[in-house]
């Protein structure tokens, strides 16, 4: 089938990815020439696994073209997705002043039936201004050209995007229009066959979805934290905690690890959109207002231990900070709780000598050249000269290092775990000091 893409990236590039690799021919349009360019060179710009594979081979192939002409992409694709970012307007709503330019666009080229179908993250109603923008231009440009509008909200998770797009747990199509479902079941066939994941209904319903599967996962990480805090405090070990209620099935092991906070692209901003949108309609979202919070807190935690063991001074102290990335697997930074920690310990004159496997060349063009952050090659080399460990993401790499290495090499011999990786018993043994989220200071 005919695909139209419009924005190039983790989740436009991942699902036009996919859907070049079953044989639909997809066309994918972006405002950014840079990316555009690179793109056509084969320059990826983004890190998320199997994916440079999968988007060189299809590049290779003629099954998916990048492109800055809107207008001729709109003409290609019956099937035209607006997969644009929709950052936090100043309030913290959705801004949808990019879908709403697509939409825009999209009017003013198209020449045949459309189906538009919106995989960005947006607020119930959004498609209703889409269609709302589409006919105004129309109207505008005196033209008169048939097109339906779709909600398919995206719940790929960066790090993992290209196994869940080729196998997602469910596909929820938000319309009311036979036409257009029997279009995308067709589209999404192939990745429907073990068993009919796809789920349909209407489109306030699936954009309302997406929401709130983001602000339920949010929600499993602020409560676990808010034990956590609450472990520390009655001197119980959160870990334990966790898999004593993560054995009852109705809770279960999933997403409740306690950690230095959630980041990220999309639970901080979903979150924060939900309220906004909940304020909207008189309704004041009091969980979610607590989940914010609590993450807010949460990601000072790090912080907090560092100046509870340095009596509030961190002046001229070398931290080495393992993990930058938001999560592991991915290079994004964006809402990381490492650049809480590091900006906080900047404004306390300490230097940060970091390593992450991935976000590194992210980490340098947004903090630059700073003579109090040094990125080192290897995890190892952070530690030569530092005071004390940090870790702020789970990568694999992180989770067997030489503990007597780091002991030997670590000034204070001292370690501050934000995603609890190691056993405090064990440190112990190695004769290190040993901090963890919800499980306090182990000598
Ligand atoms: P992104 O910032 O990585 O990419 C967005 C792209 O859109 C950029 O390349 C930008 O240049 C391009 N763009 C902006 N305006 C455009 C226009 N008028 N025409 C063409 N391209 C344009 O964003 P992302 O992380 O892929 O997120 C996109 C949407 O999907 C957001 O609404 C997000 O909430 C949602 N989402 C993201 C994830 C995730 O894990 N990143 C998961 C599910 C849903």
């Amino acid at each position: 089938m005919k695909v139209t893409v419009f924005g190039i990236g983790y989740v436009g590039l991942v699902q036009a990815a996919v859907l070049a690799e079953v044989g639909h021919d997809v066309h994918c349009v972006d405002v950014d020439q840079t990316k555009v360019d690179n793109l056509k060179k084969g320059m990826i710009p983004i890190y998320e696994p199997g994916l440079t594979p999968l988007v060189t081979s299809n590049f290779e192939a003629g099954r998916i073209t990048y492109t800055t002409d809107a207008a001729s992409a709109i003409k290609h694709g019956e099937l035209i997705f607006i997969a644009v970012g929709t950052p936090p307007d100043e309030d913290g709503s959705a801004d949808l002043k990019y879908v709403l330019a697509v939409a825009s666009t999209i009017a003013e080229n198209m020449d045949s039936h459309k189906i538009v179908i919106n995989k960005s993250t947006v607020p119930v109603g959004t498609a209703d201004k889409v269609r709302a923008k589409i006919l105004e231009v129309q109207t505008a440009n005196d033209k008169d050209v048939s097109f339906d509008v779709v909600s398919n909200p995206e719940f790929l998770k960066e790090g993992a995007a290209v196994n869940d797009c080729l196998k997602p747990d469910r596909i929820i199509l938000g319309t009311t229009s036979d036409v257009s479902e029997k279009k995308l079941r067709e589209l999404y066939a192939p990745f429907n066959r073990n068993h009919d994941k796809i789920i349909v209904m209407d489109v306030r319903s699936a954009e309302l979805t997406k929401y709130a599967a983001n602000c339920m996962l949010a929600t499993k990480i602020s409560f676990m934290n808010e034990i956590s805090n609450l472990a520390e405090l009655f001197g119980a070990d959160v870990e334990n905690v966790r898999k004593g209620i993560g054995s009852d099935p109705r809770i279960g092991y999933q997403f409740i690890y306690p950690g230095c906070g959630y980041g990220g692209s999309c639970f901080p901003k979903d979150v924060q959109a939900l309220v906004r949108s909940a304020t909207g309609v008189g309704y004041n979202a009091k969980v979610l207002e607590a989940v914010e919070a609590v993450n807010y807190r949460q990601k000072e935690k790090l912080f907090d231990y560092l100046m509870q063991h340095y009596n509030n001074d961190l002046k001229g102290k070398t931290i080495a900070l393992w993990g930058l990335s938001f999560k592991p697997n991915t290079d994004d930074m964006r809402e990381a709780s490492s650049r809480v920690l590091m900006e906080k310990l900047w404004e306390q004159g300490a230097n940060v000598q970091a390593y992450d496997p991935e976000a590194m060349e992210e980490t340098q063009r947004i903090y630059g050249t700073r003579s109090d952050l040094s990125l080192m090659g290897t995890k190892e080399a952070t530690m030569n000269g530092a005071d004390c460990l940090v870790i702020c993401t789970e990568w694999q790499a992180f989770k067997a290092p030489d503990f007597d290495a780091i002991k030997s090499t670590i000034k204070d011999q001292v370690i501050f775990d934000g995603r609890n990786l190691f056993e405090p018993s064990l440190m112990s043994e190695y004769g290190l000091q040993y901090y963890g989220i919800g499980r306090g200071l182990s000598v």
